[in-house]
């Protein structure tokens, strides 16, 4: 819209980044996200005789290519809130930007500040970014460019099961959550079936940009200033929108935190990683059907709930007491919605590694009992159990070997067995994760963390009621 207003031609581009298709947390699937997504925006520009050149490469030998066939007066793009190799390469462009005399305008592109060391008025600020109008572009005065060289022009074999890229999916998904999906937001967010269609879905949307936070944001306020609506699911959602940029914002403020512990207290824990253990979380072959459906679900799908995702991370993190990172990158891959923002702080916070949250142990049998009695969802993902009846399902272990005959199952052989049994574990990492809490050098670096990322400076159990969820998760 500001390199219209310029009044100057414009280039429209896509870059490529073979930086990025190259870093461990990117999958085909977040690429046939976006192409489907620039495909419908050319298909859209086209009327207006515009075209968005997708050049695949490194930004920088992109720019300096570019620069030296066209005279750039300024560059246009978001702030974007990304991981190290991309907060790298922001640098040298901004290197190479300043030499050639290129005017680079980055402009915010959802509630995260850049530049801030700490949260005062953060909220605030949040606030009014969300309040203010949604801009309309005056395409129809915009005087394009056409660059002659052909486009690059990936081909996917789709998968179904995935929500497809694109601006009029993601304003098909917002449409119908506020006409009658909301409804039942409160009451199945953490159902593992009913979720997948009582939460928004817009989380790949917001991810890769085909709706601002600020257009959710807006069209929850006015849904929720209707007459006769349902408030308490439109106030939940709303928290969950600004838990968005929260995140994000923390990530903004503290990248580093995508390869190392944000508390450096918990440097001395969990330093050892036993590949076997951590294949079996990857594979769904842990022996719990909970968390074996969910994983083999998110490979499949590219989607499941926040509980699932935080019981997953539980698991591999306290169960099997396994550094995150030996996790982190694989399921940044499976989610249609990977956003490094959310990703990276929510897996240590449910790793336990920020020293500033309640530390949360999920036991995935009673999530199970409690979310999925009739075990629908783990046998939709585990079809090797439908010979079972449910409470066999929900706890294979417990079949006698009269019942392995009668239902004609082999327990280790059609299902694995359990590679870890929950309840030692989970006391293991419970008493030693309340160990090293107390330890000064957790203690001093929570104090740290809590002075940057949040407005509390007293009282870190106030401030972690604040912002855990708990409860409604
Ligand atoms: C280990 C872990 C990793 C996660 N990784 C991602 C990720 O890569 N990308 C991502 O978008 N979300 C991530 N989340 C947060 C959350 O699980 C998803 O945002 C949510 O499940 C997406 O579904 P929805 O759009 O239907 O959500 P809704 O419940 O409908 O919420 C609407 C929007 O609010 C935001 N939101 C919701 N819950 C959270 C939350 N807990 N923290 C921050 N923002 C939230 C999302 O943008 C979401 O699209 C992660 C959570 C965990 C525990």
């Amino acid at each position: 819209m500001e390199a219209i207003q310029a009044g100057k031609p414009v280039l429209l581009v896509f870059i490529w980044d073979t930086e990025v298709e190259a870093h461990p947390d990117t999958s085909e699937r977040h690429w046939q996200f976006q192409w489907e997504s620039i495909v419908e925006m050319n298909e859209t520009l086209g009327d207006l005789g515009g075209k968005l050149h997708v050049i695949r490469g490194k930004a920088d030998e992109i720019f300096h290519e570019l620069l030296n066939e066209h005279r750039i007066d300024s560059v246009y793009s978001y702030c974007e809130t990304g991981v190290i190799t991309t907060f790298k390469r922001d640098l040298r462009l901004k290197k190479l930007f300043a030499e050639r005399g290129v005017n680079w305008r980055e402009y915010q592109n959802n509630g995260v500040v850049r530049g801030l060391n700490n949260r005062i008025a953060w909220d605030k600020k949040w606030k009014v970014h969300m309040n203010a109008a949604v801009d309309d572009p005056d395409w129809e005065n915009a005087s394009f460019v056409q660059l002659s060289k052909t486009c690059f022009a990936p081909s996917f074999a789709r998968k179904n099961n995935l929500q497809k890229g694109g601006e009029k999916q993601a304003h098909r998904y917002l449409k119908s959550f506020f006409k009658d999906r909301y409804s039942a937001y409160s009451r199945h967010i953490s159902k593992p079936v009913q979720s997948r269609k009582s939460c928004s879905r817009l989380s790949p949307y917001l991810a890769w940009g085909n709706l601002s936070i600020r257009q959710v944001y807006r069209a929850a306020a006015e849904k929720y200033n209707e007459e006769g609506v349902q408030k308490r699911p439109l106030a939940n959602f709303i928290s969950r929108i600004h838990w968005h940029c929260h995140f994000i914002q923390k990530f903004e403020m503290e990248v580093r935190m995508e390869r190392e512990n944000l508390n450096r207290g918990y440097d001395s824990i969990r330093n050892r990683t036993d590949e076997a253990l951590v294949d079996a979380w990857k594979t769904g072959k842990t022996g719990y059907p909970m968390v074996d459906a969910a994983m083999r679900c998110v490979i499949e799908t590219g989607y499941i709930n926040f509980r699932l995702r935080a019981m997953l991370v539980s698991f591999l993190t306290h169960n099997l007491w396994q550094p995150w990172q030996s996790g982190v990158h694989h399921l940044a891959k499976q989610f249609t919605d990977y956003e490094p923002g959310i990703h990276y702080p929510q897996f240590q916070m449910q790793a336990g590694t920020t020293g500033i949250n309640t530390i949360r142990i999920y036991n995935p049998t009673k999530l199970a009992q409690d979310h999925d009695p009739e075990a629908k969802f783990i046998l939709q993902w585990l079809p090797e159990l439908k010979v079972l009846p449910v409470h066999l399902a929900i706890e294979p272990w417990k079949i006698t070997p009269m019942e392995e005959m009668m239902y004609g199952f082999s327990y280790g052989t059609d299902y694995p067995r359990r590679i870890v049994d929950i309840t030692t574990t989970s006391k293991f990492a419970r008493d030693e994760l309340w160990k090293i809490k107390t330890a000064n050098s957790v203690r001093s670096e929570s104090q740290r963390i809590l002075k940057k990322h949040t407005t509390a400076t007293r009282d870190v159990d106030q401030r972690t009621r604040e912002i855990t969820p708990k409860g409604k998760r």
